[in-house]
């Protein structure tokens, strides 16, 4: 066991504190990694605030992990001390069901092992990458390749594959038309990968507060979706709308956007039930989907791709004093357009 420092929210909705937590000793196929930044996801602030389920407190949040290894366990093969590597959502899976097999370990079967406030398969609470380090099995670990900071690599360990796993999945590419809708953490990562992977990118935003940001990343249009000319000019435009915004939508509205066997893929979660008229997915053949982070596999893939095309999240690196501040910012969208933990100040 070792004794490392972390930032905690101690009960439900408080501030998170400065604390310490014990992580394991060191087993046959675990790598013990030094944190050196740590992204901030939306999804800290709903689960400290438990906007979807009960969690377990102490809570320590923290899935967009980059880091150096300082010690490896006997039976390591991948890693070893020094290199520089991350940790994403979860930190462990079945490894039998189909999907895992498949390297689709974001859907196993049994659920996997999340990095934080969830119960890993030692009987104990996940702790998250608020902290200053972690200790995982090398088969959830990943590799940052030599051309990514550490900093600009820690978001896309979630809002990086989050984006990349469904570009991928519904074919982004050249001559294909994609729409990211919302302009956030995950949507200004979505632009970057789209554009990177040779689409004709539209950013779909609510006012065109941020389109000078949008253009830069590399969308080549930007509309407001307060505007509703942007409906009537946009009709049957897009392959693929990757939806990244969490409040309700008027889903009819966009699968109008879509050109026939298009599809709108949702990677943010809206709390409440939404309610469609199908006709509006029955013509045109279009799909309504999902998609949920990634698998290990894909996400090194990811990680791959950004190197090579110079991709990194736009961050504002904070003091780990600012945390409680930083939620605030987020909440408020007012984030430019990742926070990231410099993981020395805890
Ligand atoms: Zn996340
Ligand atoms: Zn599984």
């Amino acid at each position: 066991m070792s004794t490392v420092a972390a930032y905690a929210a101690p009960a439900p909705k408080a501030p998170l504190e400065r604390t310490t937590i014990e992580r394991r000793a060191v087993s046959e196929f675990d790598v013990a990694i030094d944190i050196q930044y740590s992204g901030i996801c939306h999804s800290d602030i709903h689960q400290v605030r438990e906007g979807w389920s009960e969690v377990p407190f102490p809570l320590v949040p923290g899935h967009e992990i980059a880091g150096v290894v300082t010690e490896v366990g006997s039976g390591v093969t991948k890693y070893a001390v020094g290199d520089r590597v991350g940790v994403g959502c979860f930190v462990d899976s079945c490894r039998r069901c189909e999907n895992c097999r498949k390297g689709l370990e974001q859907y196993c079967a049994e659920g996997h092992t999340a990095t934080y406030a969830s119960t890993d398969k030692y009987g104990e609470t996940t702790y998250g990458g608020y902290a200053t380090g972690i200790v995982v099995d090398e088969n959830y670990v990943v590799r940052i390749p030599d051309a990514l900071p550490l900093d600009v690599a820690a978001p896309l360990l979630c809002a990086g594959i989050t984006t990349y796993s469904p570009l991928r999945h519904w074919k982004a590419g050249p001559g294909s038309k994609v729409a990211v809708l919302g302009m956030g953490g995950l949507g200004h990562v979505a632009v970057k990968i789209a554009h990177a992977m040779g689409a004709e990118v539209t950013v779909l935003s609510q006012s065109l507060r941020k389109r000078d940001d949008g253009l830069r990343l590399g969308a080549d249009h930007y509309y407001a979706t307060s505007d509703p000319d942007t409906f009537e000019e946009l009709d049957g435009t897009f392959d693929i709308i990757l939806s990244t915004v969490s409040a309700p939508l008027d889903f009819g509205a966009y699968l109008k956007l879509l050109k026939t066997d298009g599809a709108l893929v949702n990677v943010g979660l809206p709390e409440e039930p939404i309610s469609l008229n199908l006709f509006s997915v029955v013509m045109g053949r279009r799909t309504l989907a999902g998609s949920f982070i990634g698998g290990i596999a894909e996400t090194q893939e990811m990680l791959d791709f950004c190197a090579e095309h110079g991709v990194g999240a736009e961050i504002e690196t904070i003091r780990a004093e600012e945390i409680n501040t930083a939620f605030e910012r987020v909440l408020s969208s007012d984030v430019r357009y990742r926070f990231v933990i410099d993981a020395a100040t805890i």
